[in-house]
């Protein structure tokens, strides 16, 4: 598109001092052949790298896939504390060749993509006594299997079990990806008539305007398996709002390129939508803005020109993103490729990953640092999904909040007004008295107990999710 000249324009005096390269990193997109550093991808073209079957085929699946492809890339000694650490892992092993490329092979351990999807024995810490594998309750509100209904006009289907990467994190390890030797998962295959009984107890529900299709990963739906999903959606009158879940965009963002009757099966709902008047857009998931390089932009480009909205929810990951400079990169990097950043999700407290969660306090402090530096609508609101089924909470919005114990009240009242919802601070980044209070389990309900009584909420129930052994009598 040729734009007008302003060259013949005089410029104003500056009231600012110009702005330093470093200013505009989150512009400098990786446009190189980086996959090249990995031994078994030095002679992939372009072409092929870029095709989402080479993607699938390539993906590892096995600490023994990791040294097939890495050859003498990682240390030896890395390659056995990975494979320590998936026999502890609750999730299975999955990295697309476009992130295992990404990764900085000199310095693993350090690494925010590593980290997130490629356990090591070495940095596991026990287990926080409040942990769960269903920390948000999921089972519990679902009427049919793989239909979560919690809120009053909203509800999660979980049409399948699989995704484009198996994150290390995952909120549903009860049900993603394939068993492991620590977790049987719970059974959401992508069987139509699983999916028709959950349609038609949404046709039952008048008051459900807004469907988060998630999983599992849409992703890893063929076409004609999301072009149904969409129509039958589409079909039920009150239902208003339409969100597509999916990883990919920030793991395998080339399959948007190179899989056309994905993207226009995509582009096709929500032209449909918008006609019947009503939002079908994609909701993705970013952690590292080093997740994003020129691929992702012209994935992203496409996506923009052709009218799909595209939003990111991240994960807080101690160690991929609780810097408060990376958050900054990562939120004005979205913005830049036209991905509006939404949520940044507190960690949830999902069992095998206490090394990965941070402190409320961290989240209250990067988003003070966040908050300003681009403009509202592109200003991610940090939340905690309260454990036990409370929804999403402002991070800044608990009752009380104690960093010694590290336990954070909070209260849902359009899900239960009569429940508590706490989270709980990984025990290890405590002050030495918090640290020595959870080594005695019988100091822990006298903790919980103490939570409640500063939040004034000591009538309030606990949510289910809290064992009984910290629950005050
Ligand atoms: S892509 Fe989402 S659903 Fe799949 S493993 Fe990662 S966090 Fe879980």
């Amino acid at each position: 598109m040729k734009l007008p000249s302003i060259d013949h324009i005089p410029v104003p005096e500056p009231l600012k001092e110009p702005v330093e390269r470093s200013d505009l990193e989150h512009r400098d997109l990786d446009d190189s052949e980086f996959w090249k550093r990995i031994p078994a991808f030095r002679h992939v073209t372009p072409d092929e790298f870029l095709d989402h079957r080479f993607q699938n085929r390539n993906s590892a699946k096995s600490p023994q896939d990791l040294k097939d492809l890495l050859r003498d890339l990682a240390p030896e000694s890395f390659l056995e504390d990975v494979e320590e650490g998936m026999r502890l892992a609750p999730m299975a092993m999955r990295i697309s060749p476009y992130i295992l490329s990404l990764i900085d092979w000199a310095n693993p351990y350090h690494d925010p993509l590593r980290t997130q999807f490629i356990p090591v024995a070495s940095t596991r810490l026990p287990d926080h006594p409040a942990l769960t594998l269903d920390s948000l309750h999921e089972q519990a509100d679902s009427p049919t299997p793989g239909l979560v209904h919690r809120y009053h006009d909203k509800v999660l289907f979980l049409p399948l079990d699989v995704c484009p990467v198996y994150c290390r994190f995952c909120t549903r390890s009860y049900a993603i990806g394939t068993d492991t030797e620590e977790v049987e998962k719970v059974d959401y295959k992508p069987a139509v008539e699983r999916w028709d009984r959950a349609f038609a107890y949404l046709a039952s529900r008048p008051e459900v305007e807004d469907v988060v299709v998630s999983g599992g990963d849409t992703y890893m739906l063929p076409p004609q398996r999301v072009r149904y999903i969409g129509e039958m959606l589409l079909a039920i009158p009150h239902i208003r709002r339409i969100r597509f879940a999916s990883k990919g965009p920030a793991v395998m963002p080339m399959k948007i390129l190179s899989d056309r009757d994905w993207t226009d099966t995509l582009v096709e709902l929500v032209a449909k939508g918008r006609a019947l008047h009503k939002e079908v857009v994609l909701h993705t998931h970013f952690n590292s803005p080093n997740e994003i390089t020129d691929i992702t932009r012209r994935a992203m480009d496409v996506l923009f020109e052709r009218g799909v909205k595209v939003r990111n929810q991240s994960v807080l990951i101690r160690g991929v993103n609780d810097d408060i400079d990376d958050m900054i990169t990562l939120v004005r990097r979205l913005s830049f490729i036209n991905v509006q950043p939404y949520y940044v999700y507190q960690h949830d407290m999902v069992m095998g990953v206490d090394e990965l969660r941070t402190r409320v306090a961290d989240s209250v402090e990067i988003e003070r640092h966040v908050r300003g530096t681009t403009a509202g609508f592109n200003t991610p609101t940090f939340v905690v999904d309260a454990p036990g089924g409370g929804g999403k909470r402002d991070v800044h919005s608990y009752d009380h909040y104690d960093e010694t114990s590290g336990i954070s009240v909070y209260r849902s009242p359009s899900v239960d007004e009569n429940r508590v919802y706490l989270y709980f601070d990984p025990i290890d980044r405590l002050p030495e008295e918090g640290r020595e209070r959870w080594e005695d389990p019988e100091q822990h309900p006298a903790m919980v107990a103490e939570a409640l009584s500063e939040a004034g909420l000591e009538d309030l129930e606990p949510a289910a999710t809290v064992p009984d052994a910290l629950v005050p009598a």
